[in-house]
Order: structure tokens, then sequence, then C-alpha cells
């Protein structure tokens, strides 16, 4: 027989999910009457810009017709593409990042645990607690960590708390890593960094020689303007960070599938000899031969994502989500709860009240108010006695919702 990756067998059996989807189900079954809103698991809900669908239209036509229609384009992305990229993320916000430093894909998921192929064993990986689970899993999977112990937690990874008590910005590691996860705004926890805290960063990761790896699949979703969109903003980090992007949460593209990461050319590893290697060489030879490229009609509507039409609908379903961000806190606010995030990321994080586990008030938000949220404990031990809840979905529905929370979730209760 064929031996299996034995990692993969260290993997926590109930994933977040599936164990949310799991007392959903039986909540339902138990209570077929009850009409369940969710705002748990962190998918938009409101349609394309029209501006994408016209272009994906079009491109459709040209794929229609044999004198413009495209087959294999680069691995990398179209060059239309990835000019507009670097034009209006980065350009327009002082960052020096070439088109050819841009890799379009499908999914910054993807990236994020794909770029684990071109990092050897035996770096020191650090994440913040609590964290998108997939940095932690594809450690797994690639071998760099021991098994978990009860909280979750496996050997071999450094985590970084980030609990209300330090306004969810971690410290910096006290022994050294190589690589660092960080993503801002935050998924779960709404937080944002600074200047000053990603320059903090930039500068452990110079004197450290270490990697960081930047999420900001929700940088459109910053509204205070002294808030950096980009780690790029920051002096120094094209030397020592990659930065994944999305067009998931900005422009609805959770189905349509379209991001991209940056690999600056600057970026630089060791060989088993400590030789310096430049990742961005690596990472192309990576996505050359794993991956075909991101389909023609998707890229095109990616690109509209830039018109100016698109930027002002892509803006106006930012605003939508965001309004719904703002019902919710200011209900669970004047209900006594102890919140955070909300105003520069699409997600609320809530203190659990009294000693309350975060599934204990998972199950009592399910069967007293029939709405679903996500237990912080599920993003890390740090998560525990927090929960998350997210602005993505109707108005009507987050209205309904708060509206239950008010009438059952009361502060009599906390
Ligand atoms: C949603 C999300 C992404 C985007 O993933 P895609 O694969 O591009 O849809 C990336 N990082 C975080 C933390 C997310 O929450």
């Amino acid at each position: 027989m064929a031996r299996i990756n034995d990692h993969y067998l260290k993997l926590k059996a109930g994933y977040l999910f599936p164990e949310i989807a799991r007392r959903v189900n039986a909540f339902a079954q138990a209570h077929p009457e009850a009409k369940l809103i969710k705002l748990g698991i962190g998918d938009v809900t409101e349609p394309l810009p029209a501006a994408v669908i016209e272009a994906m239209h079009k491109a459709i036509d040209e794929m229609a017709k044999r004198d413009t229609f495209r087959g294999y384009g680069p691995e990398q992305g179209h060059a239309f593409l990835r000019e507009k990229i670097v034009g209006h993320d980065y350009h327009a916000h002082g960052c020096e990042i070439a088109a050819d430093e841009v890799f379009v894909s499908d999914g910054s998921k993807c990236d994020t645990a794909n770029i684990l192929d071109v990092l050897g064993p035996g770096n020191v990986v650090a994440v913040v607690d609590p964290v998108y689970p997939v940095y932690v899993d594809t450690n797994v999977m690639a071998g760099h960590t021991g098994p978990a112990n009860d909280r979750g937690e496996y050997t071999g990874l450094v985590y970084l708390p980030a609990t209300a008590e330090n306004g969810f910005s971690p410290e910096l590691p006290s022994q050294k890593v190589d690589v660092i996860y960080l993503c801002y705004p935050n998924n779960p926890t709404g937080a944002v960094a600074t200047k000053e805290t990603l320059a903090k960063w930039v500068g452990y990761a110079k004197a450290n020689d270490a990697l960081i790896l930047f999420d900001a699949a929700y940088e459109a979703f910053i509204t205070d303007t002294v808030i950096p969109h980009s780690i790029y903003e920051i002096d120094g980090a094209r030397d020592v960070a990659i930065e994944f992007r999305s067009f998931s949460k900005n422009a609805g593209f959770t189905g349509t599938r379209c991001a991209f990461t940056v690999v600056p050319r600057s970026v630089a590893g060791t060989d088993a000899q400590g030789n310096r290697v430049d990742v961005h060489r690596l990472w192309s030879r990576r996505q050359t031969t794993k991956f075909n490229g991101v389909s023609y009609v998707v890229q095109r509507g990616a690109e509209a994502v830039y018109s100016d039409a698109g930027q002002q609908q892509v803006r106006e379903l930012v605003e939508f989500y965001m309004a719904n961000a703002k019902i919710i806190r200011e209900t669970l606010t004047s209900l006594g709860y102890e919140i955070y995030g909300g105003v520069n990321g699409p997600y609320i994080w809530l203190k659990t009240p009294g000693a309350m586990t975060s599934w204990a008030f998972f199950d009592k938000l399910l069967a007293d108010a029939h709405v679903v949220g996500t237990p912080g404990s599920g993003f890390g031990a740090a998560g525990e006695g927090y929960f998350r809840i997210s602005a993505f979905n109707s108005r009507a529905n987050v209205q309904e919702a708060m509206l239950r929370i008010r009438e059952k979730m009361g502060a009599e209760r906390l």
C-alpha cells in the first residue's frame, strides 16, 4: 500500500467549521421551525459588482470567437491585470512594486498554504493566536510541527497571543523566529496594525533575518486613514515581506476565485549551505510548474475592479458590509457586551460574558436567538472566551439577528 503523509494524522479531527455545521444541523433537526441566521463563516453575500459582470460577459464573448479566443495564459497572470494591480494597489500608495513581482492566483488561501513549498524544514514559525487556521494546518501538513495538545496548540510552533490585554497586537517573539504570519486587518479579531506596529515587525524581521508572510485580504475594509493598506508602506518591507491579497472579500470573488501574491525580488532566504537565494525565483518556478493560471474570463473580471465604475461599486459593497458591522457593534455595545473590531474589518470580536466559554456562548446564541456565530477558541487557544460575529449578510438578516439578540441575550443575563 502507498504510504500516506503521517503529518496529516496530527491535524485536530474536529476542524472548526464542520463542528459548527454538526451543532447547527442537530439544532435544526430538533427545531425545524427555527429560522436560523448565519453570522458565522466569513463568506460574502452580495452579488458581484456590475462592472465585473460586464467585463466577464465580454470576455466570454471573446472566448466564443476563433480570432479572440485565448488558451493558456501566463501562469503568473495576464499583464493587463498585473499592471492594474501595481498601479492602483501599490504605486498609488507610494509602494515600489513591479508588475513582475505580482503573481495572480485563484486564492489567497492556497497561496498562504503553497508558499511553504519554497520554504525548507527547520524554520521556527510564529503565528498570532487567534489565527486563520490555514497558516497552522498547512505547517502541520508540511511536517513543521509536533502533535497538538488538548488546547489545539502544536509543539514546534511559536504562538503569539493577541488578547484584549495587549490590544490584540502581540508582543514581538522573545526568541528568534524565521517565519512570521501576520494578518491585518485581522481575521478573526478585526484588529488593525498601525504604521508603527508594522515598522516594529519589519525591524524585527530585518534584525533576525526573518520572513513576514503578510495577509491583507481585508485591506479594503480599512476606514481609518492612518492605517496602512500594505506592508510595503513600511520602509524596508520589500526586503523581508511577502504580501497576499484577494478579490474575495472586497469584490465578492469568494465563488469566482481570484487573488494575488506579491513576492518582491529583494526577498531572500538561505539554502543548506547558507547561501542567499532569491525567493521570487523559487515562487515563480513553483507557480509555473504546479499552476496553469487563473481563467482569462475571471482575470478580466478582476481587472474591472480597477475601472472607475468598479472602484465605486467595490466601495459601495464594502460600505454596505461595514454598515452591517456598525449595527452589530452598536447593538452589542448597548447590551453591555465588550466588543472589538468591526471598524476597519468586517468581523466583530466579542468577549463572552462572565466565565462563559466560546462554545457555551455559541450554544446559547443558537438556542436562544437562533443565530450562528464562530467560537473564538476555534481560532486558537488565546481565542477562548471570545466569539466572532461576521458582518457578511443581508441588511434584513443582520437587523433581525440583532433584534433577537436584544430580546433574548440582553444585558440582564450578563
Ligand atoms: C477570506 C480570507 C482570505 C481569502 O481567501 P481566498 O482563497 O482568496 O478566497 C485570505 N485570508 C484570510 C485571513 C481570509 O479570511
